[in-house]
């Protein structure tokens, strides 16, 4: 697919055309996934961050949430209950804690692969390249790391503090792939700021990344960092302007129907921000428009509404019965099944496949 149809599906505001772009996302994704609906655990375990990030409620800045750090007991108490709920699939993650250096991440890891038979995803932000090995060796399975955005500036402006830039975080991805891991990114939809050739940009990127999972979201506007101040100023805002791609779910579905299309193999979720700003349908609408993976969060509740990237978050208060029950509501309503095992990314598994051709094993 071509920027320019890129675009203009992006563009398109009549339902009735919009139903082709529906119907091809699902094709695809039924074509090449399946029907299976994955499910992971997800075990939010530090809300510390050393990291300024100017949307999310987690920052180095923000003082009014008190931070919390699950014990090494506790992480692997959740990652048992996990499994015996029947989940293949555990994602860990957090603030960029630095109180979680690799070693005592990689021991956390290790246990939980020598007594659990669950795949490991990370989502702990950006650590360096020795990090990741010891983390990798340690039986880590999959990395997720979005790159938000694929404006320079942009990324600039909301990533201030100069230690990270997006070159760096677009080159980890990759070499993320060579240590072995399935790798995951990933961005969020209407940041202020956001021009949809950006957006384009952030798709082509998707592909050119090869990409084993793609999480999309809303961004969800947080009244206690500096970009929820900036979106709900609207006069300080360059939101209202022409250029600007809006924070709905309407273009997050588009998103992720259009990620499917670009990269049929991959895992893509119906995100848990997508559910906040549709609370009735987003996780339906989701996996009706190409995404194949669902999340459950698994976190402790008395640590669940300590963990915010932005507010309301879908889920927050149910209990894991609850969150069970309903995604098999979802799933039976819509005719699809629990995906059962670890349920890697096809993409990943092909590749392995073929550098295994490669190499005459
Ligand atoms: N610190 C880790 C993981 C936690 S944040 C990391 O940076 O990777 C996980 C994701 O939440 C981020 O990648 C970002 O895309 C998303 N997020 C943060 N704030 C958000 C907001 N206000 N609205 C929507 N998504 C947000």
């Amino acid at each position: 697919m071509k920027a320019t149809e890129i675009l203009a599906w992006l563009l398109e505001e009549n339902p009735e055309h919009l139903r082709r772009l529906w119907i091809l996302a699902d094709q695809t994704r039924r074509k090449n996934v399946g029907d299976a609906v994955h499910l992971r655990g997800l075990i939010e375990f530090s809300n510390y961050c050393r990291s300024h990030c100017l949307y999310c409620g987690m920052r180095r800045e923000r003082k009014t949430i008190p931070r919390y750090r699950m014990t090494e007991e506790e992480i692997l108490a959740s990652a048992k209950e996990a499994e015996r709920r029947g989940y293949g699939t555990i994602v860990l993650q957090s603030g960029e804690d630095p109180e979680f250096d690799a070693q005592g991440l990689a021991n956390i890891v290790r246990t939980i692969k020598q007594e659990t038979s669950l795949a490991v995803t990370l989502s702990c932000g950006e650590r360096s390249e020795d990090e990741l090995a010891a983390l990798k060796e340690a039986g880590a399975d999959r990395y997720f790391l979005r790159f938000e955005t694929s404006d320079r500036l942009l990324w600039k402006k909301i990533h201030p503090g100069g230690e990270q830039d997006l070159a760096h975080r677009l080159d980890l991805l990759p070499r993320l792939r060579e240590l072995g891991y399935e790798v995951g990114s990933g961005i969020m939809v209407g940041i202020p700021g956001q021009t949809w050739s950006s957006l384009v940009e952030d798709l082509l990127w998707f592909k050119r990344l090869d990409l084993d999972m793609i999480g999309c979201g809303p961004f969800v506007p947080h009244p206690d960092t500096p970009l929820g101040r900036e979106f709900f100023s609207l006069e300080a805002s360059p939101y209202r302007k022409g250029d600007q791609v809006p924070n709905t779910d309407l273009v997050t579905l588009k998103v992720i129907a259009l990620t499917r299309l670009l990269c049929p193999q991959t895992n893509i979720p119906s995100t848990t921000a997508l559910a906040t700003i549709n609370s009735e349908q987003g996780y339906r609408l989701g996996l009706q428009r190409g995404a194949n993976v669902l999340m459950v969060n698994l976190t402790p509740l008395k640590y669940r509404s300590l963990y915010e990237i932005y507010p309301a978050k879908a889920g927050i208060y149910a209990s894991p019965q609850q969150q069970l029950q309903e995604v098999k509501n979802i799933l039976l309503s819509l005719g699809r099944i629990a995906g059962q095992g670890p349920g890697p990314s096809l993409n990943y598994e092909e590749r392995r496949q073929s550098q295994g051709q490669l190499w005459g094993r």
